[in-house]
């Protein structure tokens, strides 16, 4: 090679080193500049999310000085001011205008009430009356003691709830501050896929969810949103989709969740015996078949119907109890005994839902303790329901696959990202 290309080849190599370093500039501004408005906007999210926590009887408790009590019993509302050292001028203009919208014999011991102040050193500015969960009086402590009956805001925040289970799956969730209304939307979700009365200790689950605030505090309503529970072979996730106008939950590829049969009629139960063809009967003292399965709970916890169909029989036998059996279709019927009483409206020939409750546990006829003894036919044949198998429902309509998996991938990324560790504070109110 001589001089010249030589040159020529170092001038291209600097030319695209040059080249290389300028489009680098640009694409890390561009990274950075992308990070920049992503921090910036999470932190006016923060902001704004953080506007609302604050708020205590509409006032930011950063700025505010807010001393907030319980009603005692027969405490009254003079009493109260003037312990804050109110003159009795305002005290009676507020006493007045302040039953002017409530009545103030009205106000029940245990409520909360608070002053608030703007400067500690001087009597408190306002008095506040919190009349339930959703409003409350606000009363200026000024000449004219303003008062006005307020309506708290409310909104709905996404949260996650994570936990592995240590004793049992209530427990553990229990700890994590996931309310009743949210577990029952999770046995809901992954019915059909999880075994609810083999979870084992280290089966793990993650929960998204909307909880309900009304003002800054947090209420038990929501909706679940996703759910994934692990257990040693196996991994169920459930993403709440609408589909026409009726919302359900869909596994990873779309399937519903909802298979045509729950796996037990009961929740949180317990199985006290198995289907077998030969089992020592403890009442009868003698062997013979069981073809069912017994779910001990106590007393008075709601049967479901493990699917939709017609009611066939609604009955008292000496056997079997109070029972009732339901047809599902041409194949299959299901039987539930020893009921404490049915619910309201079963009777033959009603139709009920899939989950729909029919009965109450109990223990009548021949049964030594409170259980459900959990028949299904097929063919006019009693089976062991938990070794069938059942064919898996039709997926959402090909058209709408590219829209659900948008929506799965979000929360997939969410649920798999989530830590195994709870962050829900356990002030919650339902967490008791
Ligand atoms: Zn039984």
């Amino acid at each position: 090679m001589n001089l010249k290309n030589q040159f020529i080849v170092k001038a291209l190599q600097s030319t695209a080193l040059i080249l290389l370093l300028i489009l680098n500039g640009f694409v890390l501004n561009f990274i950075l500049k992308f990070e920049l408005f992503k921090e910036k906007k999470e932190f006016i999210d923060e902001i704004c999310k953080s506007k609302l926590e604050n708020l205590d009887f509409g006032f930011d408790n950063r700025y505010f000085e807010i001393q907030k009590n319980k009603l005692k019993k027969n405490q009254l509302l003079p009493e109260i001011l003037s312990l804050q050292g109110i003159s009795n001028s305002i005290s009676n203009a507020a006493i007045a205008n302040i039953s002017q919208i409530h009545n103030i014999k009205n106000l029940r011991a245990g409520n909360t009430y608070a002053f608030i102040h703007s400067n500690t050193c001087q009597t408190p500015d306002y008095f506040a009356y919190e009349i339930d969960q959703t409003k409350f009086v606000l009363c200026e402590l000024k000449k004219d003691a303003c008062a006005e009956v307020i309506e708290r805001e409310s909104y709905s925040k996404e949260e996650i709830a994570t936990g592995t289970i240590e004793t049992s799956l209530w427990d553990a969730l229990e700890k994590n501050g996931v309310s009743l209304n949210i577990i029952d939307q999770m046995e809901d979700a992954l019915s059909s896929s999880v075994d609810f009365h083999h979870v084992q200790k280290g089966n793990s689950f993650k929960l998204i969810f909307d909880r309900l605030y009304i003002g800054s505090t947090p209420t038990s309503s929501g909706n679940l949103i996703a759910a994934q529970f692990s257990t040693d072979n196996n991994e169920s996730y459930a993403y709440s989709f609408i589909h026409n106008g009726k919302q359900d939950f869909y596994d990873n590829e779309g399937r519903p969740m909802r298979k045509s049969f729950l796996k037990a009629p009961v929740r949180f139960s317990r199985i006290s015996s198995p289907f077998s063809s030969n089992r020592f009967h403890p009442v009868l003292r003698f062997s013979r078949p069981h073809l069912g399965t017994d779910y001990a709970a106590p007393t008075g916890t709601p049967i479901m119907a493990v699917g939709a169909g017609i009611v066939e029989s609604a009955s008292y036998t000496g056997g079997n109890g109070k029972f009732v059996k339901i047809r599902h279709d041409k194949m299959y019927q299901t039987q539930y005994l020893h009921m404490s009483r049915f619910a309201a409206g079963i009777n033959p020939g009603a139709h009920v839902a899939h989950g729909q409750i029919i009965g109450y546990v109990g223990s009548t006829g021949l049964a030594s303790g409170p259980h459900v003894c959990f028949r299904f036919w097929k063919n006019g044949v009693q089976v062991d329901h938990r070794k069938l198998s059942f064919p898996s429902p039709d997926p959402l309509p090909k058209e709408i696959l590219p829209e659900f998996f948008k929506h799965r991938d979000l929360l997939k990324l969410k649920l798999d990202e989530a830590q195994h560790t709870a962050y829900i504070s356990s002030t919650h109110p339902e967490a008791l």
